[in-house]
């Protein structure tokens, strides 16, 4: 990498925008180890240049008719449709997930494009006629103004399309700080933005780290704040943003169990907490990162994971195409997720699969790190109190489904959870006791489909309102409520001053 290496930098106004900050980062290939690229990191000055492209942009945008907003959303959503392979590309090449998962991420976002398709249906409000003597009443929702995204590493695609699909389609303007570990997806959204006939200012990229964060939780053009990355950081946000006023929605992290009662398909069961837990390399806020094995199925559950688990190719498969997982973000993520199976090891949980022993078929530089699966965890152990964010699933050994509820429900996290079972009844009862926000029956990675909303309770999510869904409308708009008087001219009223309260008659 040389000084003379083009710079990532910014999205405003319809154009890309250097910025004046001499901050960069690099930007890596998780599958060689090398740096591809760097990225600006915004300094305040060019955060209020951004922030006020999207601001000149939004009254323009609010007042453009429905039918014209709706036409725009559809012509991105045919040509993300169409384009979404080098979408995959520039995902596969940053964040290291294989290009099926990278398209993966590529349709769950698309959904949350086809479900602002309907804005026209989602923003009707309601009329009262003659809620009282010769009035009318009628609601109706507007939009913020200019928004704020800030996504994580692990879904440089779905996650801002959680968010700036409904945004633009009820009338805001998007100014998205994507993270600075794969920023080229957000560019990319961008251009097609345009492409697909979106106004210059609409939708708007600041590169950039804490920096770039704070001046969007601070400035006042900025009416609210979607924020997804982890707890820590989501708490932050959610403090400093509320602080000046504005409506925030922050998804933070997770430890998400997968309880397995004693009828349950144990085959079923041990496909589904391999996908689950290995998938992505365990780099997904939904990932199962906790097996809750109700006895006596342990042995026999942890057998099945193990065997198949033997067969996951890391890296590339034979014929030189894509193998099941890929590798880790960074070399001290790599590094992080490491130590923690050292931890767990110390602390006495049984080792069955060992990653760090990896052999994947890639460049020797890679961050590579096989999936690991450790038995006879104990939930004061390190490996179960932190969220890893890897590939390394934790079974824990219960004796009944109350100790399994119980266990679920003392853990800080409520974002996601999954129950395997034959038993009607028992899952019905795990429904309505789990204090999780979504909840898979027999489905390991329940995110919901783009028409409910997503999003955890407890410490994976501060503030009230989950992603898209009616909940993402009602997030990016604001009510109003009108009441109109006409006079009837065949029936005017005595007229006459009042100075009581308004009646309803
Ligand atoms: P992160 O918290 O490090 O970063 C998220 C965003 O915050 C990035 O844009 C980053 O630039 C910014 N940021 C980082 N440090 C900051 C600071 N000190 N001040 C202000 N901003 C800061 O998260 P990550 O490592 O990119 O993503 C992984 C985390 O995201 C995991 O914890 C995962 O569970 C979580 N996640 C949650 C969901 C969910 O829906 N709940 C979805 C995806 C990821």
């Amino acid at each position: 990498m040389t000084s003379s290496t083009p710079v990532l930098g910014h999205w405003a106004g319809g154009a890309p925008y250097a910025g004046g900050s001499p901050r960069t980062a690099d930007v890596t290939n998780p599958a060689t180890g090398r740096v591809s690229g760097r990225v600006s990191l915004a300094d305040e000055s060019d955060a209020a240049h951004v922030i006020a492209a999207a601001a000149a942009a939004a009254p323009g945008w609010r007042d453009t008719s429905l039918a014209r907003r709706t036409q725009v959303l559809f012509a991105f959503r045919e040509l993300l449709n169409s384009r979404k392979g080098e979408l995959a590309e520039l995902i596969t090449a940053e964040h290291g997930k294989v290009p099926s998962d990278a398209l993966g991420e590529i349709a769950r976002g698309q959904e949350v494009v086809e479900f602002a398709c309907g804005i026209s249906h989602l923003l009707k409000g309601g009329h009262s006629p003659s809620a009282s003597t010769g009035v009318d009443v009628h609601s109706t929702r507007e939009p913020l103004g200019v928004v704020g995204i800030i996504s994580p590493f692990n879904f440089p695609a779905m996650v801002p399309m959680w968010f700036f699909p409904v945004a633009i389609a009820a009338g805001n303007t998007v100014v998205l700080k994507p993270s600075e570990k794969d920023p080229s997806a957000s560019l990319w959204l961008a251009a097609l933005w345009q492409e697909a006939g979106l106004p210059d200012g609409v939708f708007n990229v600041l590169q950039g780290d804490k920096v770039a964060v704070d001046a969007l939780l601070d400035h006042p053009e900025v009416k609210s704040i979607s924020f997804v990355g982890s707890t820590p950081i989501a708490e932050y946000v959610y403090e400093r943003a509320s602080r000046h006023g504005k409506r925030v929605q922050a998804l933070g992290g997770a430890k998400n169990h997968m309880v397995v009662l004693p009828d349950a398909d144990l085959d079923l069961a041990a496909d589904a907490a391999v996908n689950a837990g290995y998938g992505s390399a365990g780099e997904r806020c939904m990932a199962i990162s906790v097996l809750v094995a109700v006895e006596p199925v342990a042995d026999e559950l942890v057998a099945r994971i193990a065997d198949r688990t033997r067969t996951l190719v890391i890296g590339g498969d034979d014929a030189g195409g894509e193998g099941d997982m890929g590798p880790l973000v960074t070399r001290e993520h790599r590094d992080k997720v490491a130590s923690y199976v050292a931890s767990g090891q110390e602390a006495g949980a049984k080792l069955v699969i060992d990653g760090r022993e990896v052999a994947a078929r890639g460049e020797a530089d890679g961050f590579w790190l096989g999936p690991t699966l450790f038995d006879h965890v104990r939930p004061e152990m390190e490996i179960y109190t932190e969220e890893i964010f890897g590939p390394v699933l934790s079974v824990v050994r219960v004796a009944s489904y109350d100790e399994a509820v119980a266990l679920v429900n003392a853990n800080p996290y409520g974002n996601g959870t999954a129950i395997f079972t034959n038993d009607g009844g028992a899952a019905r009862r795990y429904q309505s006791e789990v204090e999780v926000g979504m909840i898979g029956v027999n489905v390991p990675i329940p995110v919901p489909v783009a028409y409910y909303s997503f999003g955890g309770w407890k410490r994976s999510l501060f503030g009230d309102t989950h992603a898209h869904g009616a909940e993402g409308v009602h997030f990016f708009t604001r009510g109003k409520v009108v009441t109109t008087r006409w006079i009837d001219p065949a029936n005017r009223p005595e007229g006459g001053l009042e100075l009581g309260f308004p009646r309803n008659d």
